[in-house]
């Protein structure tokens, strides 16, 4: 592999000896960090030091993580490394036990002193906000031996997501099909996830009847893990006080429960663009009528080849109007080694982005010179800017931005660079191609994501009304939402009833309430791209704004002082409008 394109880890550390040093230097002294319990409560001064005491030491064991886990992702079967990461996730379990008493020692001190000592002493400044957040959980935060008695079941609770993973990936013997020209292949999950998108019909039939057979036989037992952790989410709120599940998972972030209500609103009453979406792929695919297995094949293909070289030069292009100092810093980022770019043997799949406070941000890739591969550069990017433009603007304790807002800035890139190669087009065909791959992205990101979001509210509604869950009252209720988002009763998609254990196959519902973020992420980054597309400089700073605010405000207070509340209609309603225009651009190439 050409070095160029492999990351240069030495802003992180020279060597593997001077990581180990770092890390043990944090394991020396994180003992002293149980120690400012008694004198953190004293004065403002004694406030300020301990809290950037315990700032600096995550700050190392942060660069501790980011080493070995690029380390441990770029070649998962050396054993150095795997000890690597296995001993930097020890060190940010020692230091989260050497600063337990944080959280219950600040609110003990209640509101009105760290207030005062906020006031008077500006080395708190950095921390304000973080001292802040810790109270505004006072009323949901048990007693010290409760909330011990609780973390020490966490475990057994996050234990049923890797019961599901074990059981799909290692227990079950998952069928065969016969493949046109392939022979025999395994419908697993890879093997479903290629067959899926196989060009021939009754190849991808056969697949979906194996693969959702086999998790229909399954049914009770995925229905037992996740009743369980649904039952866990419920209880959980009861306990904190909180009026619901899915409130009390979005008061970790300051998130009003009518974003997530509103969100699922609007994703139904943009049902009719969905459907509209799925009768215009019948037609292009030229079928009789549409199957739930029809989904995936492309509506075009392009064997256009797009090199690593080429996504650097169509991103740069692409995100022009974000003005001209962030194409500046893009261009220099992509060129100083800032990506581990190729896959390899032993290197994980996928792509992410990470980096620390202070430094450069790395993007993590497996390019294969296809569209998918600019598009995902494009995206990790967003990130790597978002990251790289929060951290330049914000001191280390408010740099961080939490999921709610991770993907708006890699989703509005990918608009960026969606409607510059629309517009640059050479052919009818390859136009075509990259507005049906704009769409498939939005049903997948924004339709099929607030599905399994319903879904999710569905389950622990139900528990909350005192009702018992199975895996057959989970079909039950997938398949009412299968239907009614395929528009089974407009005639628009048949829903065989043997897909309906689809969630049994989501391993997300793991991780409760999470999903929702991908969809109004999505939606509140087509809102910003489109104004930017439409205006100036204004609405280019607004947006910039944002991600220099990083972690510094709560996610949704942020965003509506920007112009945009996502508990109101108006940015599902944009990504919905951008779907139909999108369509009707089809219409008029295919006509
Ligand atoms: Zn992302």
């Amino acid at each position: 592999m050409d070095q160029k394109y492999v990351w240069d880890l030495t802003s992180l550390f020279k060597s593997d000896a001077e990581w180990d040093a770092a890390r043990k230097q944090v394991i020396a002294d994180a003992p002293k960090l149980a120690t400012l319990k008694d004198s953190i409560g004293k004065d403002a001064k004694s406030m300020a030091a301990a809290l950037d005491q315990i700032s600096a030491a995550n700050r190392v064991a942060e660069k501790v993580a980011v080493y070995a886990y690029f380390g441990y992702s770029t070649n998962t079967r050396d054993a150095k490394g795997q000890e690597r990461w296995t001993l930097a996730q020890a060190l940010q379990g020692e230091l989260g036990s050497n600063t337990a008493w944080l959280a219950p020692t600040i609110q003990d001190l209640g509101a009105e002193k760290v207030e005062s000592f906020i006031k008077a002493e500006p080395g708190l400044k950095n921390h304000a906000f973080g001292l802040r957040d810790i109270l505004r959980r006072k009323p949901h935060t048990l007693t010290k031996e409760a909330e011990a008695a609780v973390a020490a079941f966490g475990p057994v609770i996050g234990s049923m997501g890797n019961i599901h993973s074990v059981l799909s990936n290692a227990d079950i013997k998952w069928p065969e099909v016969e493949v046109p020209d392939a022979g025999k292949k395994t419908v697993n999950q890879t093997g479903y996830q290629g067959l899926r998108q196989h060009p021939d019909r009754n190849t991808r039939k056969a697949a979906f009847d194996a693969f959702w057979t086999t998790y229909g036989q399954f049914a009770n037992t995925y229905g037992g893990t996740l009743a369980a952790t649904v039952n866990a989410g419920v209880i959980d709120a009861k306990l904190r006080n909180y009026p619901s599940a899915v409130a009390a998972s979005l008061a970790a972030n300051n998130i009003p429960e009518s974003v997530y209500r509103t969100l699922v609103a609007e994703a139904n009453k943009g049902l009719p663009t969905l459907h509209r979406y799925f009768k215009l792929r019948q037609k292009m695919l030229g079928l009789p009528d549409l199957h739930y297995y029809d989904i995936y094949p492309a509506l075009v293909r392009l064997d256009k080849k797009f090199g690593i070289e080429d996504s650097k030069t169509l991103t740069l292009a692409a995100v022009k109007p974000l003005g001209n100092a962030y194409v500046d810093d893009l261009a220099t980022l992509v060129n100083q080694r800032t990506m581990h770019v190729y896959p390899g043997e032993g290197k994980d799949s996928g792509a992410y982005h990470w980096g620390v406070w202070g430094g450069q941000p790395y993007i993590f890739l497996n390019h294969k010179d296809d569209y998918d591969g600019l598009t995902t550069f494009a995206h990790e990017w967003g990130h790597g800017m978002h990251s790289h433009l929060a951290n330049k603007a914000q001191p280390y304790e408010t740099s961080g931005y939490s999921l709610f807002l991770a993907e708006i800035a890699s989703t509005a890139n990918e608009m960026f660079l969606s409607d510059y190669m629309v517009a640059n087009a050479k052919s009818k065909e390859e136009k075509l191609f990259y507005l049906g791959q704009a769409l498939e992205g939005l049903r997948a990101t924004f339709f099929r994501q607030t599905m399994f979001a319903e879904f999710e509210l569905a389950t622990h509604d139900a528990v909350q009304r005192g009702e018992a869950l199975s895996g057959a009252k989970m079909t039950e209720i997938y398949c009412d939402l299968l239907k009614r988002y395929h528009g089974d009763a407009q005639g628009v998609m048949k829903i065989d009833p043997k897909y309906c254990s689809e969630w049994a196959y989501i391993s997300h519902f793991y991780r409760p309430f999470y999903v929702y973020q991908y969809a109004t992420s999505i939606s509140a980054g087509i809102y910003f791209a489109t104004q930017i597309s439409k205006g100036g400089e204004k609405e280019r700073e607004t947006y910039l704004n944002v991600l220099r605010a990083g972690g510094s405000q709560y996610p949704y207070d942020l965003l509506k002082q920007s112009g945009l509340d996502m508990a109101s209609p108006a940015p599902y309603q944009a990504l919905v409008k951008r779907m139909d225009a999108i369509m009707d651009e089809m219409e008029k190439l295919l006509n």
